[in-house]
């Protein structure tokens, strides 16, 4: 049986898994990237913390998938916002260099898609796309069984996809992205907007809580019937259906997978998620695509950067 490392390097934990070529986890560990210490640093780290956790197995591969713009083909991430000092770093090759086997380098988005087409909810299928709902709206997405990365590694940037002509400014720069509608941060805006103007509802943002607050808070007041929260649901749900309505006609996919914290407002979200694409896609692609749940958490990074990693050695 053929044993592979994955990494899933967030800003604050970096994230380790010794993978089985099916997909299974054989185990894990969890540390703090330690970010102060810099590119070498952090590197000397993820190396460290790469041996221990495969102690005296024979692991052929390893594959991380790291924040930010980045090329899988150069393995050089551009830069990453929360990772102070990575402007145009070899982390393929620093790293290939501490480890001696070699290494495949992802966007986290891209290999948390993967994970989940390889080893998750999209097992069986061929073709895949993955919404990512947190902060921000990521994904990926996977056609004819192969990672779509783009001529740059910059594709799967669902989040960005453009669903209203004059919609309301997105972190990107742009305006009137799905992000804008459906993601934690466009919720907490709404709500605060909606509260400052009077709207009669149960919701309360809690005080230690003024940046953190999520769909949770939304979900329990739309539970408890508060109509304002089932329809700020309902719009989020109707924005993920018009970018699903799009990814259905541009891609005729098999499987809709979705990802995050928000998925637990359930049927408040999926259920104007579905109508809506279906509403709004051609019959036959809409009728095909599945919208399903993700199966594997937190854990669908480090499957899917070792499950990258596999493939490339296979090739
Ligand atoms: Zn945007």
């Amino acid at each position: 049986m053929t044993l592979t490392l994955g990494i899933d390097l967030g800003g604050t934990d970096c994230k380790y898994g010794v993978v089985d070529d099916s997909g299974k986890l054989v185990r894990t560990a969890k540390h703090p990237t330690e970010s102060h210490l810099g590119f070498e640093g952090v590197i000397d780290r993820i190396a460290l913390h790469a041996r221990d956790l495969v102690g005296s197995d024979r692991v052929d591969r390893v594959g991380m998938g790291v924040p930010g713009p980045m090329s899988s083909r150069s393995g050089v991430v551009f830069e990453s916002p929360n990772l102070p000092g990575w402007v145009n770093v070899p982390v393929r090759r620093a790293l290939e260099n501490r480890l001696g086997i070699p290494v495949a380098l992802h966007n986290d988005a891209n290999a948390a898609a993967f994970g989940e087409f390889w080893a998750g909810a999209g097992q069986g299928c061929r073709n895949m796309v993955q919404f990512t709902l947190g902060t921000g709206i990521g994904g990926g997405i996977i056609v004819n069984g192969e990672l779509y990365v783009g001529a740059d590694d910059t594709a799967g940037e669902l989040g960005h996809m453009i669903i209203d002509f004059n919609g309301p400014p997105c972190n990107c720069g742009s305006h009137g992205c799905v992000e804008a509608y459906a993601s934690a941060t466009a919720i907490r805006r709404i709500v605060r907007e909606a509260l400052a103007g009077g709207t009669r509802t149960a919701i309360r943002i809690p005080d230690d809580a003024e940046e953190a607050f999520g769909a949770k808070i939304v979900h329990d007041a739309a539970l408890a019937g508060d109509e304002f929260a089932i329809s700020v649901l309902r719009r989020v749900g109707e924005a993920l259906g018009i970018a699903a309505a799009n990814v259905i006609n541009v891609l005729n996919p098999e499987r809709i997978v979705y990802s995050g914290a928000m998925i637990g407002a359930g049927e408040f979200i999926f259920a104007p998620l579905r109508e809506t694409a279906c509403a709004r896609a051609f019959r036959l692609p809409a009728e095909r695509a599945e919208i399903c749940i993700a199966k594997l958490g937190r854990n669908a990074g480090i499957i899917g950067a070792a499950g990258l990693a596999l493939k490339t050695g296979a090739a």
